[in-house]
């Protein structure tokens, strides 16, 4: 009769436990896989962050097998006007959450996506998986790719293997890492590169690489106090750039820390660059980095010693994060170029 009952009892457990699936959360910020438009056939013209974050899940029941699925609206934007405010209320949101589930996946706007993800790399205090996803083609169009890409985010976030990886990008079936995502086509499907941590096969997940630079719960900032971020722009250099009016403009402005689009290694034209230094004696924080694609910036020793920064390997809009970041703690330079090594 025992051995009966605790048959029993194992049973009910065994089946409890095969139905127990991983919490994720789904929170929605915009972005075209959220967008909307009449013609079926368009790709551009569209307008992105229509749709609500129920539409969103309900166009893919799949989900349903993945995972016990919540969702939030945080925003609705077009990620090409992501602000400071939606970061730190989304950043403040995920850092709540993660004691309370085993994922969240963000959908978001493809354009700024890869800052975004920096972004919350450097400031989410949990080991847990954090997936930002998006779509090439609005809702609305034929073979939109949001629905296949939100399943694959579920996949990936609900995946216990997904931990301790900082936070990632599911785009096209890949697993991107948020220090070294970057946007690489306008319009292609395909258009995230950078960063590869692994593939999402028909929901399976496939990790082959991993990322080596600090991120989440072993970094130095902490925004949960925080209202606003300080004010960090990007300046590009190129042929005949001269005048430094925009530094100057900028800095006047309350701007506190620049990044520049270097050419090549990091080079900064003459003109432009004898304004920088005169900026940088007033208390500017000047990061370079490159306009190129891909590779470190070198800064010369001399430079250095009057306070120009190496973003390293880090392109412009992510250099930005990372001093806007800096300054929150820091106006130390020699800091600062610390943890451009660092992070
Ligand atoms: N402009 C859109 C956005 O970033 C593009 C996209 O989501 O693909 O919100």
């Amino acid at each position: 009769m025992r051995k009966l009952l605790l048959c029993i009892m194992a049973l009910f457990i065994g089946a409890n436990m095969a139905e127990a699936k991983p919490k994720v959360a789904i929170l929605a910020t915009g972005g075209t896989i959220a967008g909307s438009t009449d013609s079926k056939l368009a790709t551009t013209g569209y307008t992105a962050g229509v749709l609500g974050v129920e539409v969103l899940i309900q166009a893919v029941p799949e989900l349903k097998n993945l995972a016990d699925i919540t969702g939030e609206q945080i925003a609705n934007v077009d990620s090409s006007n992501m602000t400071d405010e939606i970061w730190l209320k989304l950043a403040k949101r995920c850092n709540e959450l993660l004691s309370k589930v085993d994922g969240i996946v963000i959908t978001h706007g493809t354009d700024t996506m890869e800052e975004t993800a920096y972004f919350l790399n450097l400031v989410l205090k949990s080991d847990k998986a954090v997936v930002l996803v998006g779509a090439m083609r609005p809702a609305t169009a034929i073979s939109a790719d949001g629905p296949k890409n939100l399943y694959n985010a579920v996949a990936l976030a609900a995946n216990p293997n997904a931990k301790g990886k900082g936070v990632m990008v599911a785009m096209n079936d890949k697993i991107l890492g948020a220090r070294d995502v970057q946007k690489t086509h306008t319009l292609n499907v395909n258009a995230f590169d950078f960063g590869n941590l692994g593939y999402i096969v028909d929901g399976k997940v496939f990790f082959n690489s991993t990322n080596l630079k600090a991120h989440t719960k072993k970094t130095d900032f902490d925004i949960s106090k925080l209202k606003t971020l300080p004010k960090v722009d990007i300046l590009y250099t190129y042929s005949n750039d001269g005048s430094g009016v925009a530094a100057k403009a900028l800095f006047e402005n309350g701007t506190k820390g620049l990044v520049i689009a270097g050419s090549g290694a990091g080079s900064i034209h003459t003109a432009q660059k004898e304004v920088l230094k005169d900026l940088l004696k007033k208390g500017l924080k000047v990061a370079v980095s490159s306009r190129v694609k891909s590779g470190f910036v070198a800064v010369g020793d001399e430079d250095k010693k009057i306070g120009f920064i190496s973003a390293q390997d880090l392109n412009p809009q992510k250099a930005r994060v990372l001093l806007m970041l800096a300054l929150t703690k820091t106006n130390d330079t020699k800091k600062i170029a610390e943890w451009f090594l660092k992070y």
